[in-house]
């Protein structure tokens, strides 16, 4: 018989696909980290095992004890998930831009969400970050995670993610392009690879995010970007920023489901827009990998949905020969 003990043993070992529609013009060969294979749907699996695995060690989670973080989702899956086979109790808090869709995922684990502004300062107490600290105060045993300063995020990636692309590519990729959210996932995968050839480690970053030099003016592309700089981002990993705008990323996203079967969530966009950038620039023989961090169930009501594009303007934006119009 073949079978694994729990569903937490299938997170990690994610393959490799090809990019062969988005790519036309295009010489180097562009490779997606399809994340979204990962049993709680996205990347953050990978730390949400890890930095509980750290904490039961640390002392920090006892049996019977809750985790609280500040998540727009993915981590909230992938520690809810995780926490289920442990037997521990989960409070996530989210801004409120996180799709419906999103936050029910959450619930349907058994964990309890509460919702936040998203139009608030980091400072103000009604922001996520204030409130799931008083969340840990106030509920007895309380254990937050903190992926924004948790070691465990980028050193999970340190740990399996950068190798993984390193065996996958057989040490021949030149490019690794993500999108910045914590930081983690580019951190520890960008100082894995450094350490083994000279890889270059481009970020991805929404228009207004500070990783590009905005403000952290709200954009809406979901998970990356970010108004302050967390712990877990090395800002010595990066060799180079991509600016990729709201429309720039929904419409590749929207390319990504119909022309290469990939149902990517609108970070995934952002990224592959950016890797498609580097792409062109780059060498005939270079190997370009783009990861895919999360899949598309979660964004049906928004960027698959044309009342919403339409309602934010992006119907009319393209900013591209082809629009999100012309792929409807
Ligand atoms: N995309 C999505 C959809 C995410 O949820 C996240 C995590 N916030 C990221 C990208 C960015 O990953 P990281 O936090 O490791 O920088």
């Amino acid at each position: 018989m073949r079978y694994v003990n729990s569903v937490v043993d299938l997170i990690g070992n994610t393959p490799l696909v090809k990019l062969n529609a988005v790519t036309e013009g295009i010489e180097a060969l562009v490779l997606a980290k399809v994340e979204y294979v990962n049993p709680g749907g996205s990347v953050k699996d990978r730390i949400a095992t890890r930095m509980i695995e750290d904490a039961e060690k640390a002392g920090l989670l006892k049996p019977g004890g809750t985790i609280v973080e500040p998540t727009s989702g993915n981590t909230g899956v992938g520690l809810a998930m995780v926490a289920q086979q442990k037997g521990y109790k989960c409070v996530f808090v989210c801004p409120d831009k996180v799709s419906e869709d999103k936050r029910n995922v959450l619930k349907a684990y058994g964990a309890r969400v509460e919702v936040c502004p998203t139009a608030v300062a980091p400072e103000d107490p009604r922001s996520y970050y204030n409130v799931s600290d008083r969340l840990v105060e106030e509920i007895p045993g309380a254990w937050k995670p903190d992926q924004y300063s948790n070691p465990a995020n980028p050193r999970s990636h340190y740990e399996t993610t950068g190798p993984e692309l390193w065996e996958q590519t057989e040490g021949r990729l030149t490019h690794f392009v993500a999108g910045i959210g914590t930081g983690g996932t580019i951190s520890g995968i960008g100082r894995y690879l450094k350490e083994q050839g000279p890889v270059k480690i481009v970020g991805a970053d929404p228009e207004g995010s500070v990783y590009s030099g905005g403000t952290g003016r709200p954009y809406l592309v979901e998970g990356v970007g970010e108004d302050f700089w967390p712990d877990n981002y090395d800002r010595q990993v990066c060799d180079e920023i991509v600016e990729v705008s709201d429309a720039a990323s929904f419409e590749m996203t929207r390319r990504l489901a119909r022309e290469e079967g990939l149902l990517v969530g609108g970070s995934c966009g952002m990224a592959v827009e950016a890797a498609l950038d580097v792409a062109r620039r780059a060498n005939p023989d270079d190997i370009i990998v783009v990861l895919l961090p999360d899949g598309g169930r979660g964004y049906l009501s928004k960027i698959f949905n044309d009342d919403w594009l339409t309602e934010y303007g992006f119907l009319s934006a393209g900013t591209s020969e082809t629009t999100v119009a012309d792929v409807l």
